[in-house]
């Protein structure tokens, strides 16, 4: 009889569903894990099976390398780590430690991303930050305003039992999929309403009883009308207001006075879909809203979208129970991790502000001193200090050079630091400005924990090797942490980093790697508590407070809408069924669609035909791509795949010209 082929078990990398995986090595095969705490059934979809393709990655990073007269050159570690706390040294001796800026990554583990903020404030400074606030800045602030925490309020699992969906900014069926199918597909196969509000049709609206395409930007005036109606036709949940919420008077004043008509004018909406979503919505006993990045604003600022989304779910009274809340649908694995572990300039592990002076010295208990109390900048605007207030930077499995905004800017900025550090798992365009590059281990070769979009913390595990003499970016920051700092970085893997995370950020009080597991928990998991907290927000939301404000939301006509007139499109950004775009640590796992998606008479405006190649122009690039005629997106805007697009992308909204 033939032995059980061994098979070690981990968690995808590709999304913040945070599906479990089984790898069997032998063969290289990837497999669901049936009973995970997730992909219960132990489905995956193709782009969680392709994410083993980076085994075969030849183009790994398997030494560190220092550049000398003007090339990068392989040095052994102690070298690359001898040079990094001489040139930090001097860095923070001249100019002080906010001279110094550390941009981390979601796609890392918690520890990594915990040790990545200590690290920075062991140096004296807030100069941290990550790529999620990119993804939900202003829907993280909202909700950390009026609610006390920008977590999904609910679990996966008991969004089946919503009698409606309002999915907005998000395209679940393509991008969460395993998340979709498990537990929205089957609520609206038995007969939960699914509205779903994107300007393009998709995957996602292939199963919704009602569509609504807005012009892009136009998300915020499209929930205020759903409010309206919702005001009007009397669906509001009265108890609920009375006893949960605050302000609503003078809410409802201000509702009453949008011109609904010039409102649906302005948004490019059936009037009709409107009050069909709206009494969906306002008459199912428990309504969920399913949001994405779509929703975030043109600014960090911008939070009208998200602002109104919450004034809709406390009108009918959809906080605080099951099958409903705020569902923040995330894109990368760790986002909600590298936030929770404070991998960013104005929290620390839990979500609390350094500007709490009380949360302060519980952190210190823990460090031995206390961390700085100004926040610091934004990751975009650290970027764009560079060169200036910031003279040098540690970019962890990260590549500014083309992810952040204002490419040659950056690019600028890059060139004029004085000491640049980047941590990565390959070669890129970050790298040809560095002066140490660092080589890292991928997802697959590390072991950790991840959080996902709801909340349950997974470990993920050592599948392969890694390269050359590559190592895991624990094993770096424990490494650097030492040279640079001395005391506190001592460290015998993973689980020790995670027990002093545990103790620093409260929502994770009660948790242990051990008890983690093979299965998941769920913060907040207080200190002494049996398990985590499904729904948040039961008796009293996360402020402390037992009622939420209500927020006027801003319908006034900006200055610059409406583009059609100007023979300009606006370029709306996302993923196709099947593709897989995303990158692992820097590896790309799949193929770029190149398809310009483009209304037909938008196209027959601009003589454009169905396969034609096509120049896509804005005002920060210039891409070549491939026409497709589509009545999916609606006129006066174009579709384009996220990472294809990311040439054309600029500051805000993208208005693009098509030759
Ligand atoms: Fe991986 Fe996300 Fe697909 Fe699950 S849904 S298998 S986490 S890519």
């Amino acid at each position: 009889m033939s032995e059980p082929r061994e098979e070690t078990k981990s968690i995808c990398p590709l999304c913040a569903v945070g599906c479990s995986v089984r790898y069997d090595k032998a063969t290289g095969r990837a497999r669901g894990w049936p009973g995970a705490p997730v992909n219960e059934g132990g489905e995956l979809c193709p782009k969680g099976i392709a994410a083993f393709d980076v085994f075969d990655d030849a183009e790994r990073l398997t030494h560190p390398l220092m550049r000398r007269n003007g090339d990068l050159e392989p040095v052994s570690w102690n070298e690359a780590y001898d040079r990094i706390e001489r040139e930090f040294g001097e860095i923070v001796a001249d100019h002080g430690p906010d001279a110094l800026a550390f941009l981390g990554a979601p796609h890392c583990t918690n520890e990594e991303n915990y040790l990545f903020g200590k690290l920075a404030r062991s140096l004296g400074t807030n100069n941290v930050d990550n790529r999620a606030r990119l993804c939900h800045d202003s829907t993280m602030s909202a909700m950390e305003e009026r609610l006390g925490s920008g977590g999904m309020t609910n679990s996966l699992a008991d969004l089946a039992e919503a009698g409606a969906f309002l999915v907005i900014g998000s395209n679940p069926a393509d991008q969460q999929p395993v998340a979709f199918d498990s537990y929205v597909r089957p609520a609206v196969n038995a007969g939960a309403q699914l509205i779903h509000v994107d300007p393009r049709a998709n995957a996602t609206t292939r199963l919704a009883d009602t569509h609504v395409a807005p012009r892009p930007g136009t998300d915020a005036l499209v929930v205020a009308l759903l409010v309206k109606t919702i005001l009007d036709e009397g669906l509001v949940d009265e108890e609920f207001v009375a006893d949960r919420t605050e302000g609503f008077a003078a809410f409802a004043a201000s509702v009453d006075e949008m011109d609904t008509e010039t409102l649906a004018r302005r948004a490019g909406v059936d009037p009709t879909a409107i009050q069909e979503a709206a009494r969906a919505f306002g008459e199912a006993e428990r309504a969920a809203v399913v949001a994405g990045t779509g929703v975030e604003g043109d600014g960090p600022d911008d939070s009208a979208t998200a602002d109104a989304l919450l004034n809709l779910l406390l009108l009918t009274g959809n906080l605080g129970k099951r099958g409903a809340g705020m569902n923040l649908f995330r894109g990368l694995n760790n986002e909600q991790g590298a936030c929770d572990a404070g991998a960013l300039p104005h929290r620390l592990p839990g979500g609390r502000p350094v500007t709490d002076p009380a949360a302060r010295a519980q952190v210190a208990d823990v460090w031995g001193f206390e961390p700085p109390a100004e926040p610091g900048p934004t990751e975009l605007d650290l970027v764009r200090e560079f060169g200036a207030g910031i003279q040098a930077a540690f970019v962890l499995g990260e590549n500014p050079a083309v992810t952040k905004l204002d490419r040659q800017g950056v690019a600028r900025g890059l060139r004029s630091l004085e000491f640049l550090v980047v941590q990565d798992v390959t070669h890129t365009e970050t790298t040809a400005h560095a002066d140490v590059v660092l080589p890292a281990a991928v997802w697959s070769e590390k072991a950790g924990t991840v959080t996902n979009l709801d909340r349950q913390v997974q470990r993920m595990r050592v599948l392969e090797s890694p390269p050359g003499s590559a190592r895991s970016d624990l094993e770096i920051l424990c490494a650097l942490g030492e040279r640079l700092v001395g005391d506190g970085f001592e460290y015998d893997g993973p689980q020790e980093v995670f027990d002093e995370l545990a103790a620093v950020n409260p929502q994770y009080a009660g948790m242990s790697y051990e008890g983690i597991g093979m299965s998941s928990q769920r913060w907040p998991f207080p200190d002494g508590a049996d398990e985590g907290t499904d729904i948040l927000h039961r008796e009293e939301f996360m402020t402390g407070e037992r009622r939420a404000p209500f927020v006027t939301i801003p319908t006034a006509e900006p200055a610059d809408e409406g583009t059609e007139e100007e023979n300009e499109l606006v370029l709306l950004t996302g993923s196709r069924s099947g593709d897989i775009a995303m990158t692992t640590m820097g590896s790309e796992v799949g193929t770029h669609d190149d398809t310009l998606a483009i209304h037909p008479v938008d196209a027959d405006a601009r003589g454009v035909a169905d396969g034609d190649r096509v120049v896509v122009e804005s005002q920060d690039g210039r891409v070549e791509l491939v026409a497709e005629r589509s009545q999916g997106v609606r006129r006066g805007i174009v579709f384009v795949n996220a990472g294809v697009a990311d040439p054309l992308l600029g500051a805000g909204r993208t208005r693009v010209r098509i030759s």
